[in-house]
């Protein structure tokens, strides 16, 4: 018999929201998180978009959990009063070559079930004077939500519910036992093991890691993650009104391209941009030697942006399964059973959108699961 039913491993949104609906047929929970609050990571470091589900390819995890968890955000943002703005986005298509890309874009979202439509010149200036378009596709469905106010909910009810949230506590290794998992703990300098019958890995920027401890050949199983910093720019307080939605290049290379998204503070900030890192040390600053290029990359969609308009703000780093220059993949969220690890969830490469899937998300763990 184990000392616990259920421990997740991470508390960002992705482990929250998996905590808060396994609490609801799983009794107590336990979620262990290294650091002294939750969602310091990057949860609380992204550009907290719902995304309407336009971009990926059709039958992955990713359209489906996130058209999926769209709905269910905005559900639980109208219950419990979390702070969010169906805010509406455009893709601005700059040039005809553009165009041809933008309506592929079209096709595919609309694959995917989602509600789009795409506007010529005069209707998208309509909406939006002040950017550079030959056209574009409206999204109805996309808006932002506070990243932090919907984890609030999520480890609400996971308390509500008898769960615990252990903080400052670092998993260091984990043992698989004839049934169940041993788990070494780190907490401030003291460790100590615990046992339990089930585990999920939402650790993140450190997933594979975790992986990795359970025994997992992280290269061999197409685990080993890659990591993308994202960095933002601020614009200036009077400049801050050019737009009014969410507005996205067409995008060139990999990522949707630094866009213009509308903050809780009615600032106007762009981003975020894709710099692989060499190493895994995560390290968040943004460069001012990066001002020139992003002043370029915004003038694409905003021609009246200078480069002394713009500030460093902040970066947040993804988590991905690809590396630089490789076609996206998909999230993986998958039952180890067949690695011989049963009642283990692993979930590896939650990059965007993850925060809009996350509900989406655990309820997939959870039918793995059962
Ligand atoms: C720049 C950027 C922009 C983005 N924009 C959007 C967007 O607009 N919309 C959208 O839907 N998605 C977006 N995303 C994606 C979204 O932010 C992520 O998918 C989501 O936050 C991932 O959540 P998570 O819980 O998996 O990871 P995290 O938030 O990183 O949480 C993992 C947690 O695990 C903990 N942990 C790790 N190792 C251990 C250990 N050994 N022991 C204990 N705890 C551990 C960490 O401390 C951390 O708190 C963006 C991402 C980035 C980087």
């Amino acid at each position: 018999m184990s000392d616990v039913g259920t421990t997740i491993i991470g508390a960002g949104v992705v482990g929250l929201a998996v905590a808060a609906k396994l609490s609801e047929t799983r009794g107590a929970i336990i979620v262990l998180e290294k650091n002294e609050k939750y969602g310091l990571e990057t949860s609380s470091r992204n550009s907290e978009v719902i995304h309407a589900g336009i971009y990926y390819k059709p039958g992955s995890l990713k359209a489906k959990l996130c058209v999926e968890g769209r709905d269910e955000i905005y559900a639980l943002c109208r219950k419990h009063n979390i702070a969010h703005k169906q805010i509406t986005k455009l893709i601005t298509a700059t040039d005809t070559e553009e165009l041809k890309k933008l309506e592929s874009i079209y096709h595919n979202g609309l694959k995917n079930g989602v509600p789009l439509e795409l506007m010529d010149r005069a209707a998208t200036l309509k909406l939006e004077p002040n950017i550079n378009t030959v056209g574009s596709i409206y999204s109805p469905l996309t808006g932002n939500v506070s990243a932090h106010e919907l984890m609030d909910c999520f480890y609400h009810t996971f308390l509500e519910n008898g769960g615990t949230l252990q903080l400052r506590c670092e998993v260091v290794a984990i043992e698989k036992l004839g049934s169940g998992y041993r788990m070494t703990i780190n907490e401030e300098g003291r460790q100590s093991t615990f046992t339990s019958e089930t585990l999920v890995n939402a650790a993140g920027l450190y997933a594979d890691k975790i992986a990795a401890l359970a025994g997992i050949d992280i290269d061999q199983a197409g685990y080993r993650q890659f990591f993308a910093k994202g960095s933002y720019f601020a614009v200036v307080p009077s400049k801050a009104k050019l737009v009014s939605r969410l507005v996205y290049p067409v995008p060139r290379d990999e990522g949707l391209g630094v866009h213009a998204l509308l903050d809780w503070a009615g600032r106007l900030k762009f981003g975020p941009d894709v710099e692989y890192l060499q190493d895994s040390k995560f390290e968040y600053t943004v460069e001012e030697s990066k001002r020139a290029v992003f002043a370029q990359s915004i003038r694409r969609i905003l021609p009246a942006i200078n480069d002394e308009d713009i500030t460093p703000d902040m970066s947040g780093i993804r988590a991905k399964l690809q590396r630089k220059g490789d076609p996206p993949k998909d999230f993986i969220i998958a039952h180890e059973r067949e690695k011989g690890l049963e009642g283990f969830v692993n979930l590896l490469g939650i990059d965007s959108p993850g925060l809009t899937s996350s509900p989406a998300i655990a309820r997939y763990v959870e039918s793995l699961l059962s």
